[in-house]
């Protein structure tokens, strides 16, 4: 099977160090932590900021310190959300990628009723601005999917030429309002994912750990991480992102799989922006 490409998710927009003492919120602990995650077998990080509060942002001078304080210290593949403020407008979810030029950006492909108590706004307007921009710039689109219908957009995105193959999927399973996570489930999307694609999945909370299982024994990747899950088993919060990236390589060892450098990551995913390069 190919080598395992390994996301860290630390920080998202929910977690904060009531949750968990170990949630990283400064642009100074994200990336400290992402650097941890790196060395421990990570080889991309998707990235979320906060405001002063503590409260999701998507501040460009936020992200651009973040990834300035990255790339002092490792080269990671960077994935920067353009989903980590529902009610930022469609130009400043892309401002940062007009500014940095990261390798990767999540694109949601679909609109849900984010945790039973707000929209995530996806509006095919905006998924139309945002593949054609990210192209433009040759950031690579992770391609969220939270239910089988937005399968059904990209494949519409993919023809119609907003998203070019070989296009990358992230399954979300078990967050509020999306798909449930069942390993039922994970084999049901995967199989819907157009042929030539690669892949990668990970369940909400107490799914974590089963569905990651389950996405490398299928072949595909996996995503860890205080954004998904703080916790490392019923009860116990996990004591750093760290950790749940050495409990992924330890597991994927076990089940033959290999661990994708960040370089190995760029080569899979054919990344256009490559860091290395610049
Ligand atoms: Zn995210």
């Amino acid at each position: 099977m190919k080598k395992l490409i390994i996301t860290a998710a630390p920080t998202g927009e929910g977690p904060n160090k009531e949750i968990n003492p170990a949630t990283p919120m400064t642009p100074a602990e994200i990336a400290e932590d992402v650097y941890e995650c790196y060395q421990a077998g990570a080889a991309v990080a998707h990235i979320h900021v906060r405001d002063e509060n503590g409260g999701p942002s998507m501040n460009t001078d936020t992200f651009e310190e973040t990834v300035y304080r990255i790339r002092e210290k490792c080269d990671i593949v960077l994935n920067l959300t353009t989903g980590g403020d529902n009610f930022a407008g469609d130009e400043i979810r892309m401002a940062h990628l007009h500014r940095l030029r990261p390798e990767m950006g999540s694109f949601d492909a679909g609109t849900i009723n984010w945790a039973y108590r707000e929209l995530f706004p996806n509006p095919p307007q905006f998924l139309e601005k945002l593949g054609t921009t990210m192209q433009e710039l040759g950031v690579k689109p992770e391609v969220e999917v939270f239910d089988a219908g937005m399968i059904d957009n990209a494949r519409y995105y993919i023809k119609t030429g907003v998203l070019q193959m070989p296009v990358h999927f992230q399954i979300v399973l078990g967050a509020p309002g999306g798909m449930p996570a069942t390993i039922e489930n994970l084999i049901f999307l995967q199989r819907m994912i157009p042929e030539g694609c690669t892949w990668s999945a990970f369940g909400v909370g107490k799914a974590s750990l089963p569905i990651m299982t389950a996405s490398i024994l299928l072949g595909g990747h996996i995503r860890v991480g205080f954004e998904d899950n703080t916790y490392y088993a019923k009860g116990v919060k996990a004591e750093s992102n760290r950790q749940l990236v050495e409990r992924a390589v330890r597991i994927a060892k076990e089940l033959g799989r290999e661990i994708a450098t960040s370089d190995e990551a760029r080569e899979m995913l054919q990344l256009k922006n490559h860091y290395r390069n610049k």
